[in-house]
């Protein structure tokens, strides 16, 4: 049987991994600046990370969500600390686009409504609900299609007023990304955030942080969004949770009431999943990766600022986009790979995207720009 071709692949078979590095079957060493999608948040096979893990395995590896599960309640208590959202609670499940579809599940039970806002870049993964959010029609099949989602353009408050003013009472949610990460690392303002916030009060709708990518900690903030000082009421996390294990969940405000049966899921928050969440969030408090990610993110943003080869940089922390100027728009990311053995991700645009460990060091960040020097200035 052969794969479903659906991939676009680089002709790199990796078999090894260390903090940000992997090794190809060649044992050519590569530096990872892109942790596979955001997903690698404390670094690969962290010690205490596979410890976690290999105990687990040791004890139990899964039982269904019919039982007492201790390592969720635990996992709760630490995700609340770390969050500052003690007083919300957690659903848990697979992935990203799972995580996205029961919160708007959960916001249309709340509300009894059906539409939802989403705006223009944006990125909520590939289930139903999720994808018809999601700016990218070739990726939403036609089951897909929702006449229920009104899509608007990102941190536009006047389009987003005058659609309240519209439609208000008929809106179920509002979705949005705090750093758009697949739409190019465009930030969400802080005044057009304090705006849902206040249109999702007035209107009884819901807000929905979707934390996917620029959550836990990416950004130099626990949650990106929050540095509007407004809270959403629900945020949904996935890639950096599980530091490459499967996790997801939602964390869900005190207004709304759990109801048995309301959501659920045969896998989510299972035994090894939670093992691998506590053992992320021990790391990230213990090596203070959040502080890191806010001062090293800084570091890297201002020295990508300074070259004049570089025509724009976006983003915040260790969730980092920049574009070039020619002749090195379109050829930087994969010379960077070829050449230089290093990980970047692509986003639209010719966007570079850096979305490395938030245990990245500075040695490692200045061995990327050694790499990135030598690339631009043979070339130019
Ligand atoms: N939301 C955002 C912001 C994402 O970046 C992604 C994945 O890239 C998703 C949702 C979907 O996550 P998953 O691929 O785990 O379903």
């Amino acid at each position: 049987m052969n794969l479903f071709d659906v991939y676009s692949i680089q002709q790199i078979n990796i078999t090894k991994a260390k903090g940000s590095y992997v090794w190809d079957e060649a044992n050519v060493k590569y530096l990872d600046m892109y942790g596979g999608h955001a997903v690698i948040s404390i670094g690969h096979l962290h010690d205490h990370w596979q410890k976690a893990l290999k105990d687990q395995l040791d004890k139990i590896a899964f039982y269904s969500n019919s039982i007492i599960i201790k390592l969720q309640e635990q996992l709760a208590h630490q995700l609340g600390e770390a969050s500052g959202k003690e007083d919300y609670r957690l659903f848990l499940c697979n992935s990203g686009a799972e995580a996205n579809e029961n919160a708007i599940k959960l916001a249309s039970f709340y509300t009894g409504r059906k539409k939802v806002v989403s705006f223009s870049g944006a990125f909520h993964g590939r289930t139903s609900l999720a994808v018809a959010a999601t700016d990218n029609p070739a990726i939403i099949a036609p089951v897909n299609y929702s006449g229920d989602i009104i899509r608007l353009p990102f941190n536009d408050e006047h389009a987003l007023t005058e659609c309240f003013i519209k439609h208000g009472d008929e809106i179920c949610a509002v979705i949005i990304e705090g750093i758009q990460g697949v739409g190019g690392i465009y930030e969400a303002g802080t005044s057009f955030l304090q705006a849902i916030r206040k249109l999702c009060d007035q209107y009884g709708s819901i807000y929905i942080a979707d934390s996917v990518q620029c959550g836990y900690g990416r950004s130099g903030a626990f949650f990106s969004h929050d540095i509007a000082g407004v809270k959403a009421d629900i945020y949904t996390m996935a890639k950096g949770m599980g530091n490459g294990f499967p996790v997801a969940g939602i964390i869900i405000s005190p207004k709304f009431e759990a109801k048995k049966g309301m959501l659920g899921t045969t896998f989510g928050g299972n035994h090894l999943a939670c093992a691998a969440a506590i053992a992320v969030l021990e790391v990230i408090q213990k090596e203070n990766l959040i502080e890191n990610a806010a001062t090293l993110g800084q570091y890297i943003i201002n020295r990508l600022k300074s070259y004049p080869e570089v025509r724009s940089v976006r983003g915040r922390g260790l969730m980092i986009g920049f574009e070039m100027n020619e002749p090195f728009t379109t050829t930087l990311k994969s010379d960077l790979l070829s050449i230089c053995k290093i990980f970047t991700g692509e986003a639209k645009n010719n966007t570079i995207r850096l979305l490395p460990s938030l245990a990245l060091t500075r040695k490692e960040a200045d061995q990327f720009f050694t790499a990135f020097e030598s690339l631009i200035y043979t070339q130019s």
